[in-house]
């Protein structure tokens, strides 16, 4: 004899939301979100891991430079990227990327700023 299946207490899909699904006992899709306040957050911001910045070297240039002696920076945060400077030496490249990156890690020093 197998015990019978716990009945399912999901979290809410929402990542920083703790609160517990409840499941209505109609039938129909089950919500994944504790309330219609976390479902809309949850709309409105979809789920992005940290800005990462990236150097790189693109390929050959309009001005016909040879690949690897052009650098970009570039911002990326998901699937979402924006290329900051182009065109640089790589001792450029690596010394903004180090600027962006600790502007990024300081913590912001403007209380009560908008962060929407
Ligand atoms: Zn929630």
């Amino acid at each position: 004899m197998s015990p019978p299946p716990a009945p399912a207490t999901r979290r809410c899909a929402q990542p920083d939301c703790p609160n517990p699904v409840i499941r209505p006992a109609r039938r129909g899709r089950p919500p994944i979100y504790c309330s219609p306040a976390c479902r809309a957050r949850a709309k409105r911001r979809p789920p992005t891991g940290p800005v990462l910045v990236e150097i790189d070297h693109g390929s050959l240039t309009s001005q016909g430079r040879p690949a690897g002696r052009v650098w970009l920076v570039r911002l990326r945060r998901g699937p979402r990227a924006v290329i900051v400077a182009s065109g640089l030496g790589r001792t450029s490249a690596e010394s903004l990327a180090a600027q962006i990156t600790a502007v990024l890690h300081t913590p912001s020093s403007t209380p009560g700023a908008a962060t929407d």
